[in-house]
Order: structure tokens, then sequence, then C-alpha cells
């Protein structure tokens, strides 16, 4: 039985974290007990696979779309990751508290787990609380020996680089970038899809166990990256309705952010599966013969096959596809 292409929404699968909350039930999420940090949105990693919720697929693991349409609905380029999987792992982050200072690694390092790949990220702060801020990438001229000594030493925090963050604000992460998502923001974060992070510091706070979360000092050191690998951030504040502004661009995955403030139509290319993520707002999606309310949070996959499809409404969308390598 052949179906025909539809926008899929899934269950997300929620992560329990030390710093976690509940602002994620802001965004149209239910939430179990105690405090949430991570919803995965759009996931086929073996850690939480989001299954279909809507039309004649629900039910479904992203992984067994994968394996009956995958070709076809994920496109060329969006069905050709390395490790066999869905490219990409879509989530929303409530930073009640400081995430650990941590470190992701590039495609090729050595000591990836098996099945495993980079992990090369990018966020869109949704929300954030006033003098918010985050860790991103290390001060000028720390190289190798200067990171070695203030581990050593106990003063990791004099190494890394902060700034403050507002709503709006783009962040591009390449592997190997240090980094810290710290109290008070809300993040979409749309990555490779990989669950492999190495930990430099956890602030020598207990973790849900009441024991210290494991740190990885040789990894990371091995991963960091000292030169520039091409981080960078953006203000997206003031992008005009109709237009899509580029907020970031990698082999993996290329984001745009967009205002609805009528009606928009695109079209999905055969190259590549289409994710839409809406950051705020109220409007419709619609295709075809078809037709789902959009609203804050919810998070679509559209098919390469799907053709035409139309946002409307009020609304801020936030869209990802695989680009040309
Ligand atoms: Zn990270």
């Amino acid at each position: 039985m052949s179906i025909k292409a539809y926008p899929l929404q899934f269950k997300a699968e929620m992560k329990e974290r030390i710093w976690g909350g509940r602002a994620l039930e802001g965004f149209g999420l239910e939430l179990p007990p105690g405090a949430i940090g991570e919803g995965w949105m759009i996931s086929d990693h073996p850690n939480g696979i989001t299954r279909v919720e809507n039309g004649p697929l629900k039910g479904l693991g992203l992984d067994q779309i994968r394996e009956k349409y995958g070709c076809e609905w994920f496109g060329t380029r969006g069905s050709a990751a390395g490790n066999g999987r869905f490219p990409l792992l879509i989530k929303l982050l409530d930073c009640n508290d400081d995430l650990s200072v941590q470190v992701h690694p590039v495609d090729d390092y050595e000591g990836l787990p098996k099945g495993e790949s980079g992990k090369t990220e990018m966020w869109y702060i949704l929300e954030a609380k006033p003098g918010a801020k985050i860790i991103y990438g290390l001060k000028e001229h720390i190289d190798a020996q200067a990171m070695a000594t203030a581990i050593e030493e106990d003063r990791i925090m004099d190494t890394l680089h902060e700034v403050s963050v507002k709503a709006g604000d783009a962040f591009y992460i390449p592997a190997g970038t240090v980094h810290a998502l710290c109290s008070g923001v809300v993040v979409a974060e749309i990555q490779q899809n990989s669950d492999t992070t190495y930990r430099l510091y956890d602030y020598d706070r207990p973790g849900l166990d009441g024991k210290p979360r494991e740190l990885h000092i040789k990894d990371s050191l091995q991963v960091i990256a000292y030169h520039d690998v091409g981080a960078s951030r953006m203000d997206t504040s003031d992008l005009q309705a109709g237009h899509w502004l580029t907020i970031a661009e990698s082999p993996y995955f290329h984001v745009e952010k967009g205002l609805i403030r009528d009606s928009e139509a695109a079209n999905t290319s055969i190259e590549s599966f289409i994710i839409l993520m809406i950051a705020e707002g109220e409007g419709h999606l619609r295709w075809g013969d078809g037709e789902l309310p959009a609203r804050t949070g919810d998070c679509f996959l559209l098919p390469a096959t799907l053709g035409r499809y139309e946002l409307s409404g009020s609304l801020t969308v936030l869209r990802c596809s695989v680009p040309a390598s």
C-alpha cells in the first residue's frame, strides 16, 4: 500500500535533566512530572525515537518511517547520513539551570561510540530572562596547554567566553566548540543525529542520582578546536515579514528564519525533506489536500515528495533542510 506524502507530526520524547524545568509546557507540550530539560521533537536516535501522532502512519517510529519511505521521503541528500539514521535531531531545551560545560566531537573522531556521528549543532533562542548568558567558545589566546593547566588548577571558567543572549539570537556551534547553555533560556536546537557529549565541567554539583555526573576530560581535550572552526552568532531581530533569513549554514543543515504575516507558499524539492519549527504564533500549514493547525512549539517533517505547501497566520518559523554538499 502506498501512502501519499503528508506532513508528519511526532510525539515528543521528554528527558528529565538536573538543569531542566517546566517551561516547555508553554510550547504546547505535555510534560511528565519532574525537571524536564529536553523535548526531543523529531528523533531517530536509539536513546529516544519519536513516533508519528497524525495521519495514516500514526504510531510508527521515525526509524520505521526511514525503513519504509526513507529514500523517497527524506530526499536524495536527506537520506544519506553516514550512520544510516535520519540525519538530524530536533530538540527544545528548557535551561532552568546551567548546563555542563561541554564539547562535541567531529565525524572522524576515533573515540566515537559505534554508530554515532559527530555533533555540529545550532541554537535559536526562543526565550531569555533578563541578564541571561551562555558560554560560547574560548577566550582569546587559550590553547591546549592553557586549557589543560586551567583544568588541573580547577579554574576552567577563566578560559571561557561568556555572552549575553536575548530571544531571537541564533548560534552556530560546529563540533569542537566549547559551549554551555546557562540558566534562563529556552532554546530550539537543530543538530546532527548524535548523543555524544564530552563534559569538561559540571560546577561540582550532584546529578539526578545524587552523585556528580561523569566528566570526560581526556576526550574533551582531544576534540576541542583551538582554531576558528566557523562558530558564529546572529541577531535576527530586524527580520521583515515575507523574507527568509539564513541563520545557520553547515554541511549538515541549512536553517532559515521566516516571519509569516499573511500567507506564504513554497515547494519541497526531491533533494531534501523540510522541517518546520514554529517558534512563535498561530496559523495553519496547508498542502495538496490537507491542513493542520500550527502553533508555538509545533514541529513538522515535510517529506521531499510533498510538493507545494502554504503557511498562513502570524508565525515565526524555523525552516531546516539538508544542503547540497
Ligand atoms: Zn551541546
